[in-house]
């Protein structure tokens, strides 16, 4: 039976050592960090995220500055409020929450941030640091898949890691941090995609099998290799009368079939989804330490 890969656990370490860090920035009376959060409109979900966002800040000790805005603001008036956040001194942090409504380019918003602050690690400036293997913000869901590697030191070095995905914000970035010669990463990397041929077969071939392609279940036992290890970054939800929401979670990979042969595995909830919130709060620290930008 494979190991499991406990992301709640591992995001409340990471908390808490977050917060003894603010502890001892307060007693040497150095400067708290500090996060903005800018939120266009008002869909739920989003709200939801942004809040959780927020109360993490104040569970480690931080600043957080909410700036919510009306769903039907001008992409003009939108850029000049991330202007004044990167041109406000006391905020190391800012992060726009998406999807943005349609009338607003993202491309424009995420240029408009200043690289020093953008801890989604979502600009040019930084996706390319990171491709580069410079000092960076590393986005949340990559972030959190090597923390997890990490501390449950899975050798990556030499292996092979098929990701499944090529989306900016997951498959992509995970492929380029898995091939790069560090620690984590000094795989040989396959990355795959909707057009990929024979992708069964593919996956068959990972030592490491990264699975972010959006697809409920899609990954059954006959596409993993036994003693893989198994990452597994889909969330759905699915109907569940025997739950008093109604509903449950599950991922891209079929767990009841592929965890008795992985040698490893990230559960649907609990597994990548909760570290991304730790991977926030890391980089808005190395923000206010400037460390990535000295
Ligand atoms: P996306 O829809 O942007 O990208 C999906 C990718 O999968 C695309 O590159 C596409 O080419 C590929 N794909 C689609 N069908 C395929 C197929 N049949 N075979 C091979 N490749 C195929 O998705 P995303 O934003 O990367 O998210 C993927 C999943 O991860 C979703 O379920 C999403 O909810 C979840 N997610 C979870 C977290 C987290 O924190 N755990 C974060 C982000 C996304």
């Amino acid at each position: 039976m494979a190991l499991r890969i406990d992301g709640k656990k591992t995001s409340e370490q990471i908390k808490g050592e977050i917060a003894a860090q603010v502890e001892e920035i307060k007693q040497n009376g150095g400067k708290i960090p500090h996060l903005a959060a800018i939120l266009v409109g008002s869909d739920g979900a989003s709200q939801t995220y942004v809040g959780a966002k927020v109360k993490a800040c104040e569970q480690v000790g931080f600043q957080s500055t909410l700036v919510l805005l009306k769903e039907s603001i001008s992409e003009e008036d939108l850029l000049s409020e991330i202007q004044k956040v990167n041109e406000n001194p006391d905020i190391d942090g800012l992060i726009v929450q998406l999807p943005l409504p349609k009338h607003i380019s993202v491309e424009k918003v995420t240029a408009k941030i200043l690289p020093e602050k953008d801890v989604d690690g979502f600009t040019p400036a930084n996706v390319g640091r990171m491709a580069l293997n410079w000092p960076t913000y590393i986005s949340a869901t990559p972030f959190g898949i090597l923390e997890l590697l990490k501390r449950y030191e899975i050798e990556t070095s030499g292996k092979h890691c098929v990701v499944i995905g090529r989306s900016h914000i997951v498959g992509s970035p995970m492929s380029i941090l898995m091939a790069r010669n560090a620690n984590p990463g000094n795989c040989t990397v396959t990355i795959t995609h909707s057009r990929t041929k024979n992708l069964g077969e593919v996956a068959r071939t990972a030592d490491i099998l990264i699975v972010a392609l959006g697809k409920p279940e899609f990954v059954t036992a006959e596409m993993v290799k036994p003693g893989a290890v198994v990452i597994d970054v889909g969330i759905h939800r699915v109907e569940d009368p025997s739950k008093k929401s109604g509903f449950r979670l599950i991922g891209d990979v079929k767990f009841e079939e592929v965890e008795p042969i992985a040698s490893a595995i990230t559960p649907v909830p609990g597994g990548v989804g909760p570290m991304t919130i730790a991977a926030l709060l890391y980089n808005t620290l190395q923000a206010a330490g400037r460390r990535v930008y000295p």
